[in-house]
């Protein structure tokens, strides 16, 4: 079966650029989210994404109103699936809440119509046995930006349909992906498990009073030819999430947590998005 009708559950950061995404494409899409409230957010972020992929690729007016006008949201459930071949969820990254959704989308889903999940760290394995048709689930991962960041990885468990794995990379380049198949279920797929430990070790060079941020950037941009260092990263990132993520830690990773607390979160410096963080921007 190809896939030509397509649903996002959850219309949230990733949510509605994977739909924007997917419309732009040329695939009828609908949007679903919990509230009325939601989706009005939901809107807000489509007016700001279409923007920034309008001119971050130079589209024509034309192309991204044909976008807009293939997507439409909704908070109606049973209706946002029933005629879906492919139905991705991108709700918050909370276990109870993503079995309890695949529970009620078990009675609405078509036979045959593909699940997949946008998590970035449950493993499809922890959540197949929710799902009606555990051979029709897997995960697609997509980046925060997708336009432009445009890798899906794409990661079955094991019970997971070699064809089903097939389709949803067919449809990933379709929608103007780069799809990465992994050959078996891996926490973070490729991309965490090789960015984590190197901003971990980048973090352990600046508590352990090693080198200066700007120092371990210099190194890493000159000696690879990297464009970024991993405090450029850390920026980026936003060191609220660094913040977050080091205080659930070891004991270097919060030593990490309590300087970023210290030097930067309760002075306001959140990294790019509030203009100050390891750099000025
Ligand atoms: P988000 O909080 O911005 O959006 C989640 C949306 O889901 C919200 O709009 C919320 O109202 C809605 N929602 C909550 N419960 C729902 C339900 N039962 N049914 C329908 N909608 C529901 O979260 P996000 O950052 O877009 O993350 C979503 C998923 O994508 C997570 O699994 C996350 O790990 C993954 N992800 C996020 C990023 C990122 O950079 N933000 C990158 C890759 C993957």
């Amino acid at each position: 079966m190809a896939i030509s009708r397509v649903t996002v559950i959850g219309a949230g950061v990733l949510g509605i650029q994977i739909a924007l995404q997917t419309a732009r494409h040329g695939f009828e899409v609908i949007a679903q989210d919990v509230s009325d409230e939601a989706l009005a957010k939901a809107r807000e972020a489509l007016d700001a994404i279409s923007a920034q992929m309008q001119a971050d690729l130079k589209l024509g007016d034309d192309d991204i109103a044909g976008a807009r006008a293939r997507l439409s949201l909704t908070t109606d459930l049973a209706q946002a699936v029933a005629d879906a071949d492919l139905v991705i969820e991108a709700v918050p990254e909370n276990p109870q809440i993503k079995r309890g959704l695949y529970a009620r989308l078990a009675p609405l889903m078509e036979d045959g119509a593909i699940l997949a999940t946008n998590s970035s760290t449950l493993l499809p394995s922890e959540l197949a046995g929710a799902t009606a048709q555990p051979d029709r689930f897997l995960a697609l991962h997509f980046a925060n930006h997708i336009w432009r960041h445009n890798i899906a990885e794409i990661m079955g468990h094991p019970g997971t349909d070699p064809a089903v794995r097939d389709e949803v990379q067919a449809f990933a380049k379709a929608i103007g992906m780069v799809p990465i198949v992994l050959e078996k279920e891996q926490p973070g797929y490729v991309l965490n498990s090789l960015l984590v430990p190197f901003l971990q070790a980048a973090a352990a060079l600046l508590v352990d009073g090693v080198a200066a941020p700007q120092d371990v950037d210099k190194v890493w941009r000159i000696a690879t030819g990297a464009p970024l260092g991993p405090f450029q990263i850390y920026d980026i990132v936003g060191l609220n999430t660094a913040w977050h993520i080091s205080s659930a830690g070891g004991p270097k990773a919060q030593e990490f947590a309590r300087l970023l607390k210290r030097d930067f979160l309760d002075k306001g410096k959140l990294g790019v998005a509030s203009g100050e963080g390891f750099y000025t921007y």
